[in-house]
């Protein structure tokens, strides 16, 4: 059966880069516009105006693409970091992290047995998934990169 509802989309998914995407050009314009006025007001001649304005822009969207890159990056590095101490503690305590894993969904309304019966599901069929999303809140296919996410299967320690 097609799990293509799983992969849809959203616009929430789209936020980060968009609100880079906003908040960037919106600054480069500002700054831009500012120095220019400020430099208009000394009365230039027209190419001094226009290189100026040339090397503010180019400056500008250099700063912003480093500060994005950096910004992005080091979250990226957290997520990474936070993926393996769950692998770390998923591979040495089994038990507890099942057991943390449906303390999650009892929080969430779930009775305890149902509670563990799907964090038994969830952990045989994904557990750095499901630890990831519920536990820590981050999406392994978007921190590890779409379709590079490597199944963390544990149907061997839990039979
Ligand atoms: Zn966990």
């Amino acid at each position: 059966m097609s799990r293509s509802w799983h992969i849809e989309p959203h616009f929430s998914q789209r936020n980060n880069w968009l609100r880079a995407s906003i908040l960037g050009a919106n600054d480069g314009l500002i700054s831009t516009a500012s120095l220019l006025m400020g430099l208009a007001a000394t009365k230039p001649d027209s190419s001094t105006l226009l290189i100026t304005g040339i090397a503010a822009l180019v400056g500008g969207a250099v700063s912003m693409a480093a500060g994005e890159y950096v910004s992005v990056s080091s979250q990226a590095d957290t997520e990474k970091a936070d993926l393996a101490k769950e692998t770390h503690e998923l591979t040495h305590n089994p038990d507890k992290e099942l057991a943390e894993l449906a303390d999650i969904y009892q929080s969430r309304g779930l009775d305890k047995a149902l509670a563990y019966q799907v964090a038994y599901a969830l952990t045989t069929h994904n557990a750095l998934e499901a630890h990831a999303r519920d536990e820590i809140g981050i999406n392994t296919r978007i921190a590890m990169g779409y379709g590079r996410t490597r199944k963390y299967r544990f149907n061997r320690l839990f039979t």
